[in-house]
């Protein structure tokens, strides 16, 4: 690194941080930074631009493009070099910019003129802001000292954006944080919830990026990366005699930790300029860019260790975080990027609701959610950066929106609707125990979907016949080491005992795919939820399904038992798993045990393929739940966690309506119980066609439990099967808008 170089970026910020420093408005000031660079890069253009949205970009300063074009210049992410900038996240260097793939000059900033380009986006903790660029007329290729010089300028317009700088009257910018928001995302868990903002790991400010002694800052950063090894090391000797993959992870957790490439990359931002907390967040930065384009499990696994540690290093130097000792109001809506189910257990029920602006919905944070019956919101974009501890937000889970900052109109609306709810509720409490019976005299059996011993309590609440669907891998996933056999039998009993004689359909393991058990080898599988999972697991390494069997044999101890095998695809898959079961049972007795008082064997319908197996299969299976979640994401090819096409294709398709028929006969004909126990069982207006195609059983999440028996005790059955009928022959994509238009006639 020359001298020189590093001498000049330390000048530069030095200028930066006088401006800063003055009373200038935002817009002037932003005007002065981009002055200042361009003088110090000795280049006739240097530009900023933020975005405006999601997608588009403005052109918010210039020194040296057309003044007029400054906040009517726009483009869309993606679009011209710019926008490829802000896109990628990768830095645009080119002595010809007109021959670059995908350049575009815009005609009235008067930037044909210029030939060479530079572009650095402007990023704060991963999420781009927007893009800096210098632009010279001479076709010169910046050198690597000049865009590391740059990049650690944009770091510091990162943060100041952060800071709110640049707003203020005729501002670049509007005020973060203080206006009203909505945010869209997806449900995880329904409910809603009002409360007030509880961040799980709030965000470290920096507020000073630029160094006023460099060698102070050394210091800092040198004492403080020695505390987190310290930190690191302690870790380590708590955990020598616990698990050994919990120690593997430590051991690379702590290598990265005393990594000298790390360490040096800091002190050489140290030296350009930056603060330490500024060069750490620099370097984090890069992780996070870096790890949004990885796909390497591994590799992306150490990326987010060496996130974590610069977090905890953010937290050591400015002394923010959970030990500032903040309260937790008394309405807690936590949000976080993500959680992990046993930060989220020690939690337990004092949250109001969650917000996470990763996770999915499947992930274990979803699965302890449900548990703990918490409003739950995913994917919520961008939610850690725009709340602050204590910010008031409301939580629709049932549209799948999050309102932080709400203004008086969305407030009022929200408890109307939250006093609807309850009034509702109220409704299904009164038929708790009366018949799903619908208008026409057909009675639809309700059950209800469970995974841990704290669903069980809903069993009487909610009215449920039993349990349709127990998913018994959730029991394995919240652990973090693979339970004994004896602690199944325990838990299973225990289930039994609490369901009261109510049938429970036990599947077995359905692990695989978006369920990965913490303690077992990832398979790096292309395609997962194409892979190796659930019934696939079980015959080809029978030893945890054979465990899983004699557990729930010994479990029931002479009650009846149900046991469901997952992901079926053909017949073949079904005998050889019913084989395990007789195996099982053979060897109870040998050894003496009771055997239940009588036991069905059946299997979920997921894949299509086993919807055409042949017609022995159904004489022969002991009863069919169709799996809805993942038949409808093989029917459609439309991965049910992707969120671009998840909500692609209606559950009332007639295609997929034909589809549920087509089982529904081929079970009347051999005589073989069907039932429902997807996610769309416990939607009402899908239930209720679910219903009049013919499936009398239904198994869903307990709180769907009311709305849907409410619907089905006001519907006649063959009318709904006219509605169908009729739309499908007009020839209709989906039956919903025929369907939506009789219930809107019924009232
Ligand atoms: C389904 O696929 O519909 C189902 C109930 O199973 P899971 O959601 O657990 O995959
Ligand atoms: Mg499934």
């Amino acid at each position: 690194m020359a001298d020189g170089t590093e001498t000049e970026s330390r000048k530069l910020l030095g200028r930066l941080r006088e401006v800063m420093a003055g009373s200038d408005a935002g817009q002037t000031r932003l005007d002065k930074i981009t002055n200042l660079i361009a003088d110090s890069m000795k280049s006739e253009v240097c530009s900023v631009y933020l975005f405006r949205d999601e997608e588009t970009l403005e052109l918010c300063a210039t020194e040296g493009l057309k003044p007029e074009a400054v906040h009517k210049t726009r483009m869309r992410l993606g679009e011209g070099l710019v926008g490829r900038v802000a896109r990628t996240g990768n830095i645009i260097n080119t002595p010809d910019a007109p021959s670059e793939r995908g350049f575009r000059y815009m005609v009235e900033t008067g930037e044909e003129r210029f030939s060479s380009f530079l572009g650095i986006p402007i990023q704060r903790l991963g999420d781009s802001l927007g893009v800096l660029v210098v632009q010279s007329r001479d076709a010169r290729k910046f050198s690597a000292d000049e865009v590391y010089g740059l990049e650690v300028v944009a770091m510091v317009i990162a943060e100041m954006t952060e800071l709110g700088a640049f707003v203020g009257e005729g501002a670049a910018l509007s005020p973060l944080h203080q206006q009203s928001v909505m945010i869209k995302a997806s449900t995880a868990q329904e409910g809603a919830a009002e409360g007030h903002i509880w961040l799980h790991e709030p965000r470290v400010v920096v507020a000073n990026p630029i160094a006023e002694d460099p060698h102070r800052e050394l210091e800092r950063l040198q004492e403080a990366v020695e505390q987190l090894r310290v930190g690191v090391d302690k870790m380590l000797e708590m955990s020598r005699n616990g698990d050994k993959e919990q120690l593997q992870v430590l051991e690379a957790y702590r290598m990265f930790a005393n990594s000298k490439g790390w360490m040096r990359r800091m002190e050489e931002d140290i030296s350009r300029g930056l603060s330490a907390e500024a060069s750490v967040e620099k370097e984090q930065n890069q992780a996070r860019s870096r790890m949004s384009q990885v796909t390497d499990a591994y590799l992306r696994e150490r990326l987010s260790d060496l996130d974590d540690l610069s977090n905890r290093l953010l937290r050591i130097l400015t002394g923010q975080g959970k030990e500032t000792g903040a309260d937790m109001p008394p309405d807690p809506i936590l949000v976080a990027r993500n959680i992990g189910p046993g930060d989220l257990l020690d939690y337990g029920r004092s949250l109001r609701g969650i917000v996470l602006e990763e996770g999915s919905v499947g992930s274990h944070a979803a699965i302890v959610a449900r548990a703990l019956a918490i409003p739950l919101l995913v994917h919520a974009e961008k939610i850690t950066t725009e709340a602050l501890n204590g910010d008031h937000i409301m939580v629709d889970g049932d549209q799948g929106v999050v309102h932080l900052r709400p203004d008086d109109q969305v407030v009022s609306a929200f408890r109307d609707k939250i006093a609807m709810q309850a009034k509702a509720q109220e409704r299904y409490t009164s038929i708790r125990d009366k018949l799903a019976e619908t208008l026409d005299g057909e009675v639809v059996s309700m059950n209800m979907n469970a995974g841990l011993m704290t669903d069980l309590p809903s069993l009487e609440s909610s009215g449920a016949e039993g349990v349709g669907l127990f998913r018994t891998e959730l029991q394995f996933l919240i652990r973090n080491k693979m339970p004994k056999r004896s602690e199944l039998v325990a838990t299973y009993a225990r289930v039994l005992d609490a369901a009261q004689g109510k049938r429970v359909v036990f599947r077995t393991l359905d692990i695989g795919s978006d369920k990965v058990l913490p303690y077992m080898k990832p398979n790096d599988e292309p395609n997962p939820a194409l892979g190796w999972r659930a019934i696939r697991v079980g015959l080809d390494k029978p030893g945890i399904l054979r465990m899983q069997l004699q557990a729930l044999l010994r479990a029931a101890n002479g009650r009846p038992l149900t046991i469901m095998f997952p992901f079926v695809a053909q017949f073949e898959e079904y005998r050889s798993a019913r084989a395990e079961v007789d195996k099982a049972i053979a060897g109870e007795i040998k050894l003496g045990h009771a055997l239940p008082s009588s036991l069905e064997v059946g299997a979920m319908l997921e894949t299509p393929s086993l919807a055409f197996a042949p017609q022995k299969f159904f004489d022969e299976v002991g009863f069919l739940s169709i799996g809805g979640n993942d038949l409808k994401q093989f029917f459609f090819a439309a991965d049910r966690e992707n969120e671009r096409v998840r909500r692609r294709y209606d559950t009332l398709n007639v295609s997929f309506l034909s589809l549920i028929e087509r089982i529904v006969e081929r079970c009347e004909i051999s005589g073989t119980p069907v039932s429902f126990c997807g996610e769309d069982a416990g939607r009402p207006i899908e239930a209720l066609c679910l219903a009049a195609i013919g499936i009398r059983n239904l198994s869903m999440r307990p709180a769907s439990i009311g709305p849907v028996k409410s619907l089905l005790r006001r519907s006649n059955l063959q009318e709904v099967r006219k509605i169908i009928t009729d739309a499908r022959h007009r020839g209709e994509q989906s039956v919903r808008p025929a369907v939506m238009e009789w219930l809107r006639l019924q009232g």
